[in-house]
């Protein structure tokens, strides 16, 4: 057996990029989470091949101070937690600094930002700055021209990287997983203004509005059409957004978007707490539309499950269930098809 030794920097961030940097769609993920933790009101996208070739984001937020700038690309290096109570709390999207420095890894990316020292009175720096990497290997920071906020672009992701490279998909199917994943953002953040771009040509524009306004344009006018608005409170839980009409069944779950904290999730306890209220009401082989919102304390939710953060882990998961049921069924009744067959639980 060869002797034990620590693995370089650069070996340990390409092999963690595998887990965070799954694809395309997961570093544009961690591009727009972190946009949106710095506060954007005004998102940019524009991909080229599906984001193999090109991810950018141009966004609006408050930017990186220079001396900051390189840190940003450093693995475990964030501004958003600095203790466990600050992780049993995270209302950040990203709070686990691994982001950046993974898609640094394993593309060659340039960050270019303007730094707006918002606990200044907004004092803005004199200047951009910017930082280059080519997988991994830093250059120093250079003045740069910016009006605002930070551009981040990603090239060739994966291209050097032949393991993760086959498996990537066709273009057409990378930006298939980016699309869906900025429509899961756009929903979460209506009052943020999303335009996306793709081989150059237009794809999306949506303005900033209200959920109605944003779902409509993303999942339907039908379903906001007929959808029923819920809001029901119990305790430290809420539940909004709206809940698709029976008369609206799916053959997929595609149109079904549940976030908890602004985070979309995909969790079991969820899933089969919604198929529950809808079964009476809904086509047994339909899926429901949806597009719901549960807010709770931060510190009964573990989103540390996964570095993707798409599995959350509730601390009191019967007390969920039972809340989410209750408050769909009560929504769903209001309908005229559900009022008949409802019974609650
Ligand atoms: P995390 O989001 O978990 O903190 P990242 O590696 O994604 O880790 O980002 C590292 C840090 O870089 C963030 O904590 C933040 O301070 C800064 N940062 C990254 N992207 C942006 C951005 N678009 N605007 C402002 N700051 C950013
Ligand atoms: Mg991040």
């Amino acid at each position: 057996m060869p002797r034990i030794q620590l693995l370089s920097d650069h070996l340990v961030n390409q092999i963690a990029a595998g887990e965070v940097v799954e694809r395309p769609a997961s570093a544009l993920k961690e591009l727009l989470e972190n946009s949106l933790d710095a506060g954007s009101q005004n998102l940019q996208i524009e991909l080229q091949a599906g984001g193999t070739k090109l991810l950018k984001v141009i966004d609006d937020g408050c930017g990186i101070a220079k001396e900051d700038l390189a840190l940003a690309l450093h693995r475990h290096a964030t501004s958003k937690i600095a203790s466990m109570e600050d992780l049993a709390r995270v209302a950040t999207l990203g709070f686990r600094g691994e982001g950046l420095a993974s898609v640094a890894s394993v593309s060659r990316l340039s960050l270019t930002s303007r730094f707006t020292d918002r606990d200044n009175g907004g004092q803005m720096s004199a200047h951009a700055w910017r930082v280059e990497a080519d997988h991994g290997r830093m250059l120093d920071p250079e003045p740069a021209a910016l009006a605002i906020g930070t551009t981040i672009e990603v090239h060739d992701l994966y291209h050097q990287v032949p393991a993760r490279k086959k498996f990537l998909k066709s273009d057409a199917t990378e930006y298939a997983h980016c699309a869906a994943m900025i429509e899961r953002l756009a929903l979460a953040n209506p009052n943020v203004q999303f335009t996306v771009m793709h081989n150059g040509r237009a794809q999306h524009r949506w303005m900033a509005g209200d959920l109605a306004k944003r779902a409509a344009a993303i999942i339907g006018d039908e379903f906001v059409k007929t959808g029923i608005p819920v809001d029901e409170g119990f305790g430290n839980l809420r539940l909004h957004g709206i809940a698709g009409s029976p008369t609206l069944g799916k053959s997929s779950r595609d149109a079904q978007f549940f976030f908890v904290n602004g985070r979309f999730v995909r969790d079991k306890v969820v899933q089969h707490a919604l198929r529950e209220a809808y079964r009476d009401v809904l086509h047994h082989n339909m899926h429901a539309a949806f597009c719901l919102f549960l807010e709770m304390d931060p510190e009964g939710v573990d989103v540390n499950v996964h570095p993707t953060k798409i599995e959350v882990r509730f601390r009191e998961s019967q007390a969920i269930y039972r809340f989410l049921i209750t408050s769909l069924s009560k929504a769903l009744a209001k309908t005229t098809a559900g009022a008949a067959t409802q019974d609650t639980p």
